[in-house]
């Protein structure tokens, strides 16, 4: 059977469905999909993605012959339904092409308007519809686009204006008007002869008059944008595989540009910011589609209600509303009505937040397009729960609706109250995006992206509005604040994708690019100067306000609650002081997976003790030392267990090469020879012997308690004697005890000796006791490659897989950074594996040594607790390796709760 590239959808019928998403790209999967159920969409035909990687391999020529037949089979059919022909001059049928990849990019590529347009279909065009100016601008659109978009005029350079806005500049200054719309029909015609002329000059070649020329220039072009940098980038960001490739749409021309009674817009089904329960949505009267999201006309609110919320936030009174910005609902009744059916259906039919565009041509209403809405992490929370509620999808659905890193923007912090409260108000924009954000203002992505990478600078990207241009800017700014465009402008779109704080069509703003200035009320702000944006309220503020931690809602709640009703793993987080612990329990951890118990010799007094106890001679030294810290250690474990109580706590025994303790600066070192009564010279003598060539893999971990078993003395009393202190107060501490670094049975064995020998020491000491295990990490490979040996004498196992990472690919924890970006780029390696867990070979070793370890001990506890323990994906594979815990930050804990419910969903599919 032959391959078919090209499935036609029209009046309906469709020769697609949902389910094709691969094939058809999204877009073309709900649009043939729409047809199905009886919503009206313009008829056409999708060309698939395997087309696309047939461009890739065979080239234009081939493809378009290829395609051919197919595409003129599936254009007549389109030309019968709409009752017009494609390049007829009398009845001419005009066509959009856009890309659809099988995920959403948003404006991330070039779509063609009005396609099949020449000198003589124009007239024919303003004969058959009797409005020659709507003729005639369409066609100037259209060789505008194709002029920049296949031709390739677009200027590469920010800086360089597009020669066709330059052309029509030139016009309306010469004509003496503001406005394109103040242009006449005679002006129109004039520009196309120029921009004409301009494609001549440029390119050496005349604009293509025949329809199926310009057809095939648009759907290469397509192609030809998956692999342009901003669809790179976007990928890179969003993860979405290069194979998959791009489908083009081509579709009937509807137009919302032929008056008065025509009209174009985007709505949602429910707020894509909150989560909202309520239709909305913007459009323009007497407009093109591009002309909503470009943000150059500030489009009016679909629904009233939506238009009185704008009303009240921009001041404006309920007269002067319905004078000058009335909502579809209130300015085209009957098609709102109809449209508010539609959305109804639609969201019925997904099941989920829908995302739609659709254009009035004279009094008609048709839908274009519908996706699943891009959303906020706190929208995406809200209607996932609600659909629950409302019955339309059932628990796991509802669990498998969130995306669990986007959990972490309902984690951010928001302004704080009384830093609020005393800010200076500059202006207010609209709620694009929620949260809070302060940083300097910077007018250009570049800088921004300079600022922030180079210099570590907070940055709120402004600008008039953003284009797909500004990408690496927005992803590195705090927040964005732009001073055109609605809600569904680019910035508030991308925005909203990326979980990043943003405020729209701030129309009191005046950027000024050349000078670097923001006016508002004639107060001026220079590029640097700090702003906070609150992207919930659309508020401005002048200068930086501070932050306080999110609180978390209900729904929130009752998502995790639903997660962990379906988790089999437990998460566990790794924290170091009370207050860590204490937010880590809020957020729903089950216990401390690793507590690093280095970190408690860093502060005040406590280091000085540390530095004593490194600096001694010998060990009778290094006990007396050890006694001094020993105080701090019991207080800090207590406050822990104190958070804890009941539930286990993994305290790990020091593992960081002492030379991180001892002073590097002249001053330190003369505080130490002061307080030890020595001289400079034995400091330095002790400071240089303790210095080495490869610390990480040098005299730490486990080494550092066989060579010093005083410090695994003092740690464990601390822990035992903090646990029994406690058990007086009805608290129950339940230790585990871990050795890091493990790589020799017998490295383990001498420290659980110590362990168990100090442990019972204190009991006979304080005349009780308490149960406790010791277990180690498993972080170096001969660890993994023994574990039935470890196992024989460890009760538990955690994996530390940074280290295993280290160790396993023998790329540096601390140096990777100069190298990874190259294999990022050439795609050595997909992705961090610091960040993800490679699953293939680091993941390898843990499965290994789980199944090893349990062969021995069958009730073996094993975890994980390195960066991965909170990564989605890692998560899933430690479900799927039936380990018992995972441990991450506290920040990260309801991520990985929720992941865990998704791994066991996941398996059950
Ligand atoms: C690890 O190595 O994965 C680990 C958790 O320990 P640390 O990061 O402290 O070396
Ligand atoms: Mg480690």
């Amino acid at each position: 059977m032959s391959t078919k590239r090209v499935y036609f959808f029209g009046n309906g019928t469709a020769e697609g469905q949902a389910g094709m998403k691969l094939l058809l790209g999204g877009k073309g999967a709900n649009l043939a999909e729409m047809n199905l159920i009886g919503v009206p969409v313009p008829p056409g035909f999708t060309i698939t993605t395997e087309v696309c990687k047939e461009y890739y391999s065979l080239g234009k020529e081939e493809v378009i012959k290829l395609i051919t037949p197919e595409v003129e089979e599936a254009i007549a059919k389109v030309e019968d339904l709409m009752k017009s022909k494609f390049g007829d001059v009398e009845n001419p049928l005009l066509v959009s092409v856009r890309s659809g990849a099988p995920a959403s990019m948003p404006g991330m590529m070039d779509t063609i308007l009005n396609l099949g347009l020449n000198d003589e279909v124009v007239e024919g065009l303003a004969r058959k519809t009797g409005n020659e100016r709507f003729a005639w601008d369409s066609y100037r659109r259209f060789v505008q686009m194709y002029g920049d978009v296949v031709l390739g005029m677009k200027p590469v350079n920010k800086e360089d204006i597009d020669p066709f806005e330059a052309i029509i500049e030139e016009m309306k200054e010469a004509r003496g008007v503001e406005l394109d719309t103040d242009l006449t029909v005679e002006d129109l015609k004039l520009l196309v002869a120029k921009f004409k002329e301009a494609v001549k000059a440029q390119t050496g070649h005349d604009f293509p008059a025949s329809a199926y020329e310009q057809l095939w220039g648009a759907v290469c072009a397509v192609f030809s944008s998956w692999m342009n940098e901003r669809a790179i980038l976007y990928r890179q960001m969003e993860n979405i595989p290069e194979e998959w490739g791009t489908a083009v749409n081509v579709q009937a021309m509807v137009f919302g540009n032929m008056g008065e009674t025509s009209a174009t817009g985007v709505c949602f089904s429910r707020d894509a910011a909150t989560g909202e329960n309520l239709f909305n949505g913007e459009y323009l009267i007497n407009a093109q589609g591009e002309d909503v999201v470009a943000g150059i006309r500030t489009p009016r609110e679909i629904t009233k209600i939506g238009s009185q919320r704008w009303a009240d936030r921009a001041g404006i009174s309920e007269e002067e509303r319905v004078a000058t910005m009335p909502s579809l609902e209130e300015a085209m009744p009957e098609i709102y009505k109809e449209l508010d059916a539609l959305q109804t259906k639609l969201e019925d039919h997904y099941r989920d937040m829908q995302d739609m565009e659709f254009t009035v041509q004279e009094g008609k209403l048709w839908m274009l397009q519908t996706r699943n809405g891009k959303r906020t992490g706190l929208a995406m929370v809200k209607i996932a729960m609600d659909l629950l509620k409302e019955g339309y999808i059932d628990e796991k659905t509802a669990l498998m609706k969130i995306e669990p890193n986007k959990l972490d923007e309902l984690l951010h912090p928001v302004f704080d109250k009384a830093a609020l409260a005393s800010a200076k108000r500059i202006t207010r924009g609209l709620p694009a995006s929620p949260g809070a954000a302060t940083g300097k203002i910077v007018f250009f992505a570049d800088d921004a992206a300079k600022l922030h990478n180079e210099g570590g600078h907070r940055v709120i990207l402004v600008r008039n509005e953003t284009s797909p241009e500004d990408l690496a800017g927005m992803q590195v700014a705090e927040g964005i604040l732009t001073a055109r465009g609605g809600m569904t402008s680019h910035a508030a779109v991308v925005a909203r994708g990326m979980g990043k704080c943003c405020v729209s069509g701030a129309g009191a703003l005046k950027i000024d690019y050349k000078a670097r200035t923001l006016t508002v009320d004639g107060n001026v702000y220079n590029e640097g100067d700090f702003i906070s944006l609150n992207g919930t309220t659309g508020e401005v503020y002048e200068g930086m306000v501070d932050t306080k931690a999110a609180e978390l809602d209900p729904d929130f709640e009752a998502l995790m609650a639903l997660a962990d009703k379906y988790a089999k793993l437990t998460v566990r987080a790794n924290a170091d002081t009370g207050h860590d612990a204490q937010i880590a329990r809020s957020f729903g951890a089950q216990g401390i997976g690793l507590c690093r118990t280095e970190h408690m010799f860093f502060e005040g007094d406590k280091i000085k003790a540390m530095r004593r106890m490194i600096l001694a001679e010998n060990a009778e030294g290094r006990r007396e030392a050890l006694s001094r810290i020993l105080p701090y250690q019991k207080d800090d474990f207590k406050s822990i267990f104190r958070e804890m109580n009941g539930l286990p706590v993994t305290v790990r025994l020091l593992d960081p090469p002492l030379h991180e303790f001892v002073p590097h600066d002249l001053k330190g070192q003369q505080e130490m020879a002061e307080d030890m009564g020595i001289s400079m010279e034995q400091i330095q003598h002790r400071i240089e012997s303790l210095s080495e060539q490869n610390p990480m893999l040098g005299h730490r971990g486990c080494r550092l308690g066989n060579t010093y078993p005083e410090i695994t003395e003092m740690q464990t009393r601390a822990i035992i004697s903090a646990a029994l202190e406690l058990k007086k107060e009805g608290v129950t501490a339940v230790p585990e005890i871990m050795v890091p670094l493990t790589g020799i049975l017998y490295e383990f064995k001498e420290q659980e000796s110590v362990i168990r020998a100090t442990a019972e020491k204190v009991f006979e000491e304080m005349g009780d006791r308490i149960d406790f295990t010791v277990g180690t990490m498993i972080e170096v490979p001969r660890a993994a490659l023994t574990a039935n040996r470890i196992a024989s004498s460890a009760e538990f196992f955690s994996f530390g897989t940074n280290d295993l990472t280290q160790m396993t690919f023998g790329y540096s924890r601390d140096d990777i950074a100069s190298f990874l970006p190259v294999y990022l780029e050439k795609k050595i390696l997909k992705v961090d594996p610091f960040q993800v867990l490679d699953q293939n070979g680091v993941g390898q070793l843990v499965k290994m040594a789980t199944e090893k370890g349990r062969a021995e001990r069958p009730n073996l506890k094993c975890g994980i607790c390195g960066e991965h323990g909170g990564e989605p994906s890692s998560v899933k594979f430690c479900h799927r390796t039936g380990l018992n815990y995972v441990s991450c930050s506290p920040f990260r804990v309801p991520i990985a709760r929720l992941a865990a419910a998704q791994a066991v969903i996941e398996e059950q599919a």
